[in-house]
């Protein structure tokens, strides 16, 4: 009789669980669900401890919800990415599975870590599309290649989806338990992982992630077109962690977001509409790594950008890492992002020009630099924000469309409201200081208790100008 092993990965999630509906469906003896820690690939992918503790406490949660479906979470522990085929395989042996299901993940390390698996496990081992909403492949061009661009790839996933809606489906019901079988201990901290944030900024849990979608859908999607654009308002819906932990399901966001746009996927009401969009940006850039390896090995998908002589200036490096730059708004960025492992949309793409073009910095060091500290770092997602930041990617900025760091405070933040909150030496700075920064010499701001700006915008600008023109 088939007993089904389901490997959960980047998947914690029982409800709208493609691979664990699939294995349930088949788990006539039972079935048995596996997480395997694996510290040497987290640290190869420079995943945050912030993130590490986050999945932790999701897993937790995810043990308790599959106990009540009489499924036990087992725990392996691989030290390197080779170790695993070899404990999915063991653990499969052992407990007389007949075939392992898992979710998959589409990066090039991952997809290769499978082909090992499947190599080694000797038993069927079946992948499902769970991820996003449309699996890359699904969503071709009229001669049969990817899109490089989001407007038309939008257009196109529209008319998939409409024909053929993804429907989210909940948590199977309780199966016949695997005798003596008992689920593991989740271990709360891992060595090298251990993260100094709060747990109550992230709180773990399908439960939390649904009520979250609930309350956005409530309070702000109507107004999500202006709303998400201003950092110091709760106007997006910070799920971020959640769907990239797959926490909650991309189908289930997509499902009440339609509700909330009388029923269309498209030309509906302007926020639920925009909310979508940022749905498509999600796929989008899942189905951009597949279909151009090279952009997750740390080169640009525009490769004449790699003449572009970036900077090796690591002490402006370290002051922008630190959120010391001397512009308002890009150090309260990257303050929240030290403080909550979170940065709001607008401010990454704030803060990523201005490393890549006003410091003409590497956007790789950016990338990484990103990974190593949000809890929702994803490869596909921040690598496509980086490179459309740097002018290096698809549907990139031009390279001469550089924002303005003051202008971009005067129009985001008009009240100073944000910096206020996240740059304490600015706390008491009346509202037309701070919007007139850009005037003040470097005495004037010190003797208010600020920093010199690190650069001069102008001259920024100029110079990456020429260095994109390669003059
Ligand atoms: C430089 C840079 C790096 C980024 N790195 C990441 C990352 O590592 N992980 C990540 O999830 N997002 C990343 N983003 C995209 C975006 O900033 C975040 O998804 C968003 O800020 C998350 O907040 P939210 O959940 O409130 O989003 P909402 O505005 O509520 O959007 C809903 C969901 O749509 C998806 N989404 C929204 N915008 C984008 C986008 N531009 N690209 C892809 N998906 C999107 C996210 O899953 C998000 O949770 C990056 C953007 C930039 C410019």
């Amino acid at each position: 009789m088939p007993r089904p092993l389901v490997w959960f990965r980047r998947d914690l999630r029982a409800d709208d669980n493609t691979a664990l509906l699939a294995a349930a469906e088949r788990a006539d003896d039972g079935l048995v669900a596996l997480f395997v820690l694996s510290p040497g690939e987290w640290r190869a992918h420079d995943d945050a401890p912030v993130k590490i503790d986050f999945w932790l406490r999701n897993l937790a949660n995810l043990s308790q919800t599959l106990q009540s479906l009489h499924i036990a979470l087992l725990i392996e522990t691989a030290d390197t990415p080779a170790d695993i085929p070899a404990r999915v395989r063991d653990v499969a042996h052992r407990h007389g599975c007949t075939e392992v299901h898992a979710n998959r993940e589409y990066e090039v390390n991952e997809s290769r870590r499978d082909v090992a698996v499947r190599a080694a496990l000797g038993l069927p081992f079946h992948l499902h599309d769970d991820r996003v909403l449309l699996p890359p492949g699904r969503v071709r061009t009229q001669s049969d290649t990817a899109y490089t661009v989001f407007t038309p790839f939008k257009r196109q996933w529209l008319t998939v989806l409409a024909a053929a809606p993804p429907v989210p489906r909940p948590a199977p019901h309780p199966l016949r338990p695997v005798a003596g079988l008992q689920p593991a201990v989740i271990p709360q901290n891992i060595d090298g992982f251990s993260s100094p944030m709060d747990p109550a900024l992230w709180p773990a849990g399908e439960g939390v992630a649904a009520r979250r979608l609930a309350e956005f859908i409530e309070q702000s999607i109507l107004d999500y077109r202006l709303g998400r654009d201003l950092p110091a308002l709760h106007g997006t819906s910070q799920l971020s962690p959640y769907l990239a932990a797959g926490v909650i399901s991309p189908r289930r966001c997509l499902a009440v977001a339609r509700e909330a746009n009388r029923g269309l996927f498209a030309g509906g009401l302007e926020g639920p509409d925009t909310w979508i969009s940022e749905l498509c940006w999600r796929d989008f850039y899942t189905h951009v790594t597949v279909a151009f390896p090279r952009v997750s090995m740390g080169r640009a998908f525009r490769k004449e950008t790699d003449a572009v002589p970036w900077r090796d200036a690591p002490a402006e490096f370290a002051r922008w890492c630190a959120g010391e730059t001397g512009f308002p708004l890009v150090d309260a960025a990257m303050r929240q992002l030290h403080a909550t492992g979170w940065m709001h949309n607008r401010l990454r793409m704030l803060v990523a020009m201005f490393l890549t073009k006003d410091l003409l910095i590497d956007w790789r060091q950016g990338e990484r630099f990103f990974m190593q500290h949000l809890v929702d770092g994803d490869l596909a997602a921040n690598n496509g924000g980086w490179q459309w930041s740097s002018s290096t990617g698809t549907d990139a900025q031009p390279y001469f469309r550089i924002f303005n760091p003051y202008t971009q405070a005067t129009r985001y933040d008009p009240e100073g409201t944000f910096v206020r909150r996240w740059v304490p030496e600015l706390r008491a700075w009346s509202t037309k200081a701070l919007l007139s920064m850009e005037k003040l010499s470097a005495s004037e701001r010190r003797r208010l208790g600020y920093r010199e700006a690190m650069v001069d915008h102008a001259a920024a600008r100029a110079r990456t100008l020429a260095a994109f023109k390669g003059e």
